[in-house]
């Protein structure tokens, strides 16, 4: 079974740091056996006759099920398909898992369905892509990008040696490959991780050709270091559902002279390059697109909190609850919506690729940092209080004060116990330590809103909303001219 393979295949000599000390089997460790858990459940739909067609699809020219998101959709059937697997995943892990590795999958699968309109940035693309994808897709590898530089000093730049010499750059090459030295910020599900996607971030100047790159560069790298965050898992289930299954590790990487063999330098020395396969509209649409179908199944989930909290204290009759409620509706309905357009309006590319039409993508992503913190303010408001007034655990329900408990944490609609676990449920998911990190992420995992935002309105075609401004203003004043 694959799920369980994969677990294996992590005792690889990876160098994975928690603690202070060095982790020898990740699988074992508190931190990671509840999230890896629930990994390889996910895996094994692969390998279950009920579920794969859900999930997968058979690969052409072998029995073997392959993660639909390394399917190249040429028509709205592989699109459809492609929504159908991410949104099982999703749900299965309420959306609180946003870094299964179908993003980075889709990502790859994207530069390898436009392969051959992307030889024109480096004549050796197509063939690393194509090697790539088919090691990727028939090993199941699980992949994630580490994209953004360290935060050191944002007002600064690569002239300035500090920073220079901290984001990852290239410090020589030989017959094998390069070396990079450096670091990078954040890579969610590092630890567990088979290979990182990097790429250099910023708008680099010409001159920087040591910064710039895109590379996929296996976890168990010699001179490869993982720092990861304070873990969020907490195996006490009761008290944190959530926290107990879902805690994706968030990490750093240190590069401490990393070979990156040349099969794996997708491209290197050239900035503008490495801008342009960034900017990949094929690629970056099939990649988001996975993010908002994941966030649906999110924004469902703490809705689905926030109804039954409210029930669960009889508030759901107030007025202004109810429009709070109402709003969380809105916010389903406008990103599954955006879906929707994106994928009825899908076009196919160059290379014959049905690509979902990417600003209704955009948009959903851009609003989806506003959504998410908006909707965690609203069940804060719905549950008031509620949030503190739960027991330390659920053992007084069962020790000497049991009827007491009963009786005082009964609640409108359900039993003392429910509303319990159902206040602690919502607690995991907007309070907690790992809540708020799921705050953050809605924020910034699409990278900084505000510049996201902005890009939405450099890009767009504005004389098509401006023109018809300065011709009514034509007739306008023509009229007013004949009145005159
Ligand atoms: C939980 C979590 C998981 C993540 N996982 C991943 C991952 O797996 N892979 C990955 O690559 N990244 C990941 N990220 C990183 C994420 O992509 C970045 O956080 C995001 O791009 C924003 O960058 P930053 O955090 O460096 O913020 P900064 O860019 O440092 O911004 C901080 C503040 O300064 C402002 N600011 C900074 N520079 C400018 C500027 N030039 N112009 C205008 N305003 C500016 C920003 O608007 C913001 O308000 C993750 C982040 C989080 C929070």
């Amino acid at each position: 079974m694959r799920g369980d393979k994969f677990l294996e295949s992590l005792n690889d000599g990876r160098s994975v740091w928690f603690e202070g000390k060095k982790i020898d089997r990740i699988r074992e460790h508190p931190a990671f056996q509840g999230t890896l858990g629930t990994i390889r459940d996910l895996f094994q739909t692969l390998d279950d006759p009920e579920l794969r067609e859900r999930v997968g699809y058979r690969v052409e020219g072998s029995e073997r099920y392959a993660h639909s998101s390394f399917l190249v959709p040429y028509t709205p059937e592989h699109l459809t398909r492609r929504n159908r697997s991410f949104s099982f995943w999703s749900a299965e892990t309420h959306g609180m898992m946003s870094r299964l590795s179908d993003y980075a999958r889709s990502l790859v699968t994207g530069w390898y369905a436009a392969r051959h309109e992307l030889k024109a940035l480096d004549p050796g693309f197509e063939l690393k892509i194509a090697s790539y994808y088919e090691h990727a897709r028939d090993n199941d590898r699980f992949l994630t990008t580490a994209i953004i530089d360290p935060q050191i000093d944002r007002s600064s730049g690569l002239d300035d040696r500090r920073i220079a010499e901290r984001f990852l750059h290239v410090v020589r090459e030989t017959e094998e490959g390069i070396v990079i030295r450096g670091a990078k910020m954040i890579a969610t599900g590092a630890p567990y991780t088979h290979d990182f996607i990097l790429s250099s971030f910023l708008k680099f100047d010409v001159k920087d050709t040591k910064h710039a790159h895109v590379l996929i560069v296996p976890a168990n790298s010699p001179g490869l270091h993982i720092v990861c965050r304070e873990s969020f898992a907490d195996s006490r289930e009761q008290n944190h559902p959530l926290g107990a299954k879902y805690d994706e590790m968030d990490a750093v990487l240190f590069f401490d002279d990393v070979l990156v063999p040349w099969e794996r330098v997708l491209l290197y020395g050239d900035s503008q390059k490495v801008l342009a396969l960034r900017a990949n509209r094929t690629a970056n649409a099939l990649a988001y697109h996975q993010n908002v179908v994941r966030f649906v199944a999110k924004l469902e989930f703490i809705t689905g909190v926030a109804f039954a909290v409210a029930e669960s204290i009889g508030v759901s009759g107030f007025l202004h609850v109810q429009e709070k409620l109402g709003e969380l509706i809105v916010q389903i309905d406008v990103i599954k919506a955006l879906i929707i357009a994106s994928e009825a309006q899908a076009k196919t590319d160059v290379s014959g690729v049905l690509v979902p039409e990417i600003s209704f993508i955009d948009s959903a992503r851009s609003i989806g940092t506003k959504f998410y913190p908006r909707a965690v303010e609203i069940l804060q408001q719905v549950g008031g209080g509620g949030f503190m007034q739960t027991p330390s655990g659920m053992e007084d329900f069962y020790g000497p004060i049991s009827k007491l408990m009963h009786l005082y944490f009964e609640g409108a609609t359900v039993s003392a116990e429910k509303k319990v676990q159902l206040f602690k449920l919502a607690w995991d998911l907007i309070g907690s330590p790992l809540g708020s990190r799921h705050e953050l992420y809605e924020r910034f995992y699409a990278g900084d809103p505000v510049r996201a935002y902005a890009n939405q309105y450099i890009g767009y075609d504005k004389d098509r909303l401006i023109d018809p401004i300065w011709d009514l203003l034509k007739q306008t004043s023509k009229s007013v001219g004949t009145r005159g």
